[in-house]
């Protein structure tokens, strides 16, 4: 029988989690720590960067037993292709993968205005929304001058 995959956790682990997206590799977690590892995918919900970034490597460090650093993940990205961080920013600001800079820019003033807390105030999903939106936006921001520092191909 399998075990989840959630360190120090004696339940069976029948339910599969990819471990990233378009990654045929999972995660197989109890039905709890399935929930936990869920919630944590959307985690840009009501956390700050910061914090979506200390509980990010605070999960790698528990599930794959090191971490990553995010330094490493970024400079990885110089081919096109995104981080998950990105990856999950892009789908807060309903944009595709390939989205450019000025669009996420763009995306994101739209959807902090409609969700802006002068805007609708008392409205805690709204609240919500707004910190996730510009949560996902850091997240981009700073990816996107990661790749400026770098010197062109
Ligand atoms: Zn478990």
């Amino acid at each position: 029988m399998r075990l989840c995959d959630r360190h120090g956790c004696t339940e069976p682990g029948n339910c599969p989690a990819p471990k990233s997206p378009n990654s045929p590799e999972r995660w197989y977690f109890c039905q709890e720590h399935a929930g936990e590892y869920n919630r944590g995918w959307n985690y840009f919900e009501g956390l700050s960067a910061e914090e979506a970034a200390e509980r990010e490597a605070a999960e790698t460090r528990t599930a794959d037993g090191y971490t990553t650093s995010r330094h490493q993940q970024w400079a990885g990205s110089g081919d096109g292709s995104r981080s998950r961080d990105e990856l999950r920013a892009l789908e807060v600001l309903d944009l595709e993968v390939d989205a450019d800079f000025e669009a996420v820019r763009l995306a994101w003033r739209r959807l902090a205005k409609q969700n802006h807390p002068d805007i609708r105030p008392g409205d805690t999903d709204a609240a919500a929304r707004f910190q996730a939106i510009q949560a996902a936006y850091d997240v981009l921001r700073v990816a996107e001058e990661q790749r400026q520092w770098k010197p062109a191909q």
